[in-house]
């Protein structure tokens, strides 16, 4: 057993809410609005400045996935296309509706949100640990500029991404694909500006077949020549596709190619050596462009991720689980929470560069249903975003952000709901929710 020591401390609680949201990205800031907005009196915390997690602080560009009609999905592309006018048009590609974004539009649309539903925002508080009586959560204990300091709660979120609630309160975890454990792999996305438009090439993925349109490589498939400089080494060793998607701006593109395999999320000494081997990533992807790519020329670097990105970590077991079946046949459940959810099957390769399964294959829209979001031992506590139960290769079509989003109000609404009626998440009616989001107009 690894060196120890016992700390005590005593820590101030300062709050008490009905409803604690841990982790402010897309799920978490839509639960957090969600159930202020069912009256609930709600505290949101995020360990960094700013909210929107992969979508402002990872630079993640475009909005990927798609959910029936009326979800805060729908409310935030509508608010994002109303402070960002004059942008480049949300497109249709095989991997569905593409909403381009512009991750400062995206902070003030998300702070708008939190503002107006009344919620209490701390930023610069990282969890630290669970308050868990009698197997129930009660709140958690954060790290603050003050030291540590504890809220209490009747319900707990835990949309970390990481479910680090979940974990430190003995909940049931799994950790990445079932055959070895392993886990899609980290990246640093950034935007390049300088693209000459009339010529430049947009790509979603390794198996779009899109061909170089002119000079030396003109008439290649562009994934071909990827795969060539990657054996070539002017590729990093696990870049085998460069993936170029369209920003809200004419002239730029947001980049997701940069990759470290075999590191873990979970251990900061890891994500300190996935850092500085993805920043200098960068410079090898853009050279590349710069040389090969007709119309990336001139581009530079306009913007990236301030945190590496993490696309899988931990999971939790709860008492529904959605198995691949689910996915690829689009199962539709009466307890449903999140209707036709849909996305490719995007497995990025946890042993090697591409796709871990030579093209990634599209879901079927398929419901989520309200037990995945409720960990099957523990009390007091939902879980939104992508560590919903399932298994990996499930995962791999929630986790994008429209989901992401519409499962956060959900479990938003469940949370309210809970307080409300006075029971725990496992003894709630999904009936409930389903009555709210229909008020709402939500699709189901
Ligand atoms: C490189 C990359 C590219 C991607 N590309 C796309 C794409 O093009 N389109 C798309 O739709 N999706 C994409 N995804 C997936 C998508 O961005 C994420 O799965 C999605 O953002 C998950 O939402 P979330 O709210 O569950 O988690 P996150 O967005 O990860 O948010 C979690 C939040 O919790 C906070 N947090 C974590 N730990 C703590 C703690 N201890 N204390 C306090 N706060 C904490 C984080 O700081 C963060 O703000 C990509 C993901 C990655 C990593």
């Amino acid at each position: 057993m690894a060196d120890c020591i016992t700390y005590q401390s005593k820590v101030p609680v300062v709050r008490e809410c009905d409803v604690l949201v841990v982790g402010a990205g897309p799920a978490g800031v839509c639960a957090a609005v969600s159930a202020a907005r069912e009256g609930a009196k709600v505290i949101l915390c995020e360990r960094y400045g700013s909210v929107g997690g992969m979508l402002t602080m990872g630079n993640v560009d475009p909005i990927l996935g798609e959910v029936g009609g009326g979800t805060y999905y729908d409310e935030i592309v509508r608010r994002l296309s109303e402070i960002d006018k004059g942008t480049v048009p949300t497109t249709g590609t095989r991997i569905g509706r593409e909403v381009p974004v512009n991750r400062e539009a995206a902070k003030i649309v998300l702070d708008r949100m939190i503002s107006d539903a009344g919620v209490e925002l701390w930023v610069g508080a990282a969890f630290v640990d669970s308050l868990v009586e009698n197997g129930k959560v009660t709140g958690a204990i954060f790290a603050t500029q003050n030291g540590l300091r504890a809220i209490r709660a009747k319900v707990t979120v835990d949309s970390t991404g990481d479910a680090c609630v979940a974990a430190a309160a003995g909940a049931e975890i799994e950790i990445g694909r079932e055959s070895d454990g392993g886990l899609q792999p980290m990246t640093l996305e950034f935007t390049v500006t300088g693209v000459d438009e009339s010529i430049a090439i947009s790509v979603w993925g390794g198996s779009d077949p899109i061909k170089i349109p002119a000079g030396e490589f003109a008439g290649l498939e562009y994934r071909e020549l990827c795969k060539q400089k990657n054996r070539e080494g002017e590729l990093p060793e696990f870049v085998t596709i460069v993936r170029l998607h369209r920003t809200s701006r004419p002239g730029e593109r947001s980049v997701n190619a940069t990759q470290v395999n075999d590191l873990s999320p979970l251990d900061p000494s890891d994500m300190g050596k996935a850092e500085l081997e993805l920043r200098d990533q960068i410079k090898k992807c853009v050279d590349f462009l710069q040389k090969y790519i007709p119309g990336f020329e001139n581009c530079a670097i306009r913007a990236s991720a301030d945190t590496v990105g993490v696309r899988e970590s931990r999971r939790v077991r709860g008492v529904e689980y959605i198995v691949d079946s689910d996915v690829e046949n689009g199962r539709h459940r009466d307890d449903g929470i999140v209707h036709n959810a849909w996305f490719l099957i995007d497995i990025h390769n946890p042993k090697g560069g591409g796709q871990a399964e030579g093209y990634s294959k599209p879901a079927q829209p398929y419901d989520i249903p309200y037990g995945a979001i409720v960990p099957i031992k523990t009390n007091g506590l939902l879980i939104a975003g992508r560590p919903i139960s399932g298994t990996h290769r499930a995962h791999a079509s929630w986790r994008v952000m429209a989901i992401c989003m519409a499962m956060g109000e959900a479990a938003g609404i469940a949370a309210s709901k809970c307080v409300a009626l006075g029971v725990e998440p496992r003894e709630l009616d999904p009936a409930e929710i389903r009555k709210v989001l229909a008020a709402r107009g939500v699709e189901l």
